[in-house]
């Protein structure tokens, strides 16, 4: 089965009781047994519930993986990856990857793992960055907000012969657009939140992998401490998966006019989007990827006219997050990046950061006029 066919139907079979076409929202804590351990896979719905384990199946089926698990937020995914590492260990992470995954390694887990950043748009670099104690190679691709290209397979290449693990945060690409697992990774993290999700109304995360001992590792940690997502907010991404190749579809094309516009438009000085000749990830994405993506940064002359344009758009709301059918708009110096601000990843304050929507681009390129003047 082809990419949306999987989407709508893998681990969606008809529910067996009632014929409901639809997975149900199985909103239950408990299962009744037969009597003492016979159930049917389900026993309490911290370990397992079956909405959560229909949107499992799904999304472990697009991004090729035997298994994913579903979390309650991406930084609860995040924080279960990690602890599968022994104290001491080293993590080397790329140099602009999520502020608050950031937040997590240096405000968090700095007592008890090292890690040190590297620029990972370079596989020489993150080579000799490599040290004996290193475990596992953290990359985001694009990334966020500079929408920087790592190599993964390079970058596997290296992660491997040290004996290290490969996580990639696919976010912002999604499935539909790369599939890090067939590039040699690891694992995958996902906020759900985003473009799986996908309508702004969930928050969720996700980890895929085809490493049995690690997901029977993960599945442990995530039943001992607990971050489980609801069957309803499972249901809500389960939702949203059946129509991502089409919304991704609709945000490259958006995101590549949106970004067209902003390279010719005097008031901007760089624009950062993967599908520009001029990005210098360019070729390796258009490799690596099957589309560019829907997020766009760019930088005016000043952190005051960012400020005046972020407030100046109608239709793109202002806005954290992204990844949603409508388009938001951002300054990442005072709002995503803010916990960084004062680190030496922190981001230009005249950067601003779009998330594009699948509004007619015709009326999002006159909101923008707009606002740029
Ligand atoms: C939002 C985001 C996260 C964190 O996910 P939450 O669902 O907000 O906890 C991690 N990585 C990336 C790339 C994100 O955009």
């Amino acid at each position: 089965m082809r990419f949306e066919t999987r989407a709508i139907h893998v681990g969606q079979d008809p529910d067996p009781t009632t014929g409901a076409a639809v997975v149900p929202i199985y909103q239950t804590s408990t299962y009744v047994q037969e009597e003492v351990g016979a159930h049917k896979g389900y026993e309490y719905s911290r370990t397992a519930n079956p909405t959560r384990t229909a949107l499992e199946l799904a999304l472990a089926s697009l991004e090729e993986a035997t298994h994913c698990l579903a979390f309650a937020s991406g930084m609860a995914a995040e924080d279960a990856v990690v602890r599968t590492l022994a104290p001491g260990d080293h993590v080397l992470l790329g140099d602009d990857v999520y502020g608050g995954t950031r937040r997590l390694f240096e405000k968090v887990l700095a007592g008890v793992y090292r890690f040190t950043s590297v620029d990972i748009g370079s596989v020489d670099a993150v080579a000799s960055a490599v040290r004996p104690e290193t475990r596992m190679i953290w990359v985001e691709t694009p990334t966020n907000p500079y929408l920087r290209i790592a190599d993964l397979a390079g970058i596997a290449g290296v992660a491997h012969a040290a004996g290290a693990l490969l996580v990639v945060d696919n976010t912002f690409a999604t499935p539909y657009l790369q599939r890090p697992l067939s590039l040699g990774a690891d694992v995958v993290v996902h906020s759900t939140t985003k473009y799986l999700g996908g309508h702004s109304d969930v928050v969720g995360g996700a980890l895929c992998t085809s490493d049995d001992h690690l997901a029977e590792r993960l599945a442990f940690l995530r039943n001992a401490t607990g971050g489980v997502p609801g069957p309803f907010d499972s249901w809500l991404v389960l939702r949203g998966l059946k129509t991502l190749a089409l919304r991704m579809e609709r945000h490259c094309a958006n995101a590549a006019v949106v970004a067209d516009f902003l390279a010719r438009h005097p008031t901007v000085s760089t624009v950062w989007y993967p599908g520009l000749p001029s990005h210098p990830g360019h070729d390796l994405a258009a490799r690596q990827m099957d589309g560019f993506g829907g997020m766009v940064s760019f930088e005016v002359a000043s952190c005051e006219e960012a400020l005046r344009v972020v407030k100046g758009t109608k239709l793109f709301f202002l806005g954290e997050s992204l990844g949603g059918v409508e388009s938001l708009i951002e300054h990442p110096a005072a709002m995503t990046h803010a916990s960084i601000a004062d680190s030496p990843f922190a981001v230009s304050d005249s950067l601003i950061r779009v998330s594009v929507g699948i509004e007619a681009v015709e009326d999002l390129i006159e909101d923008l006029a707009a606002a740029l003047g």
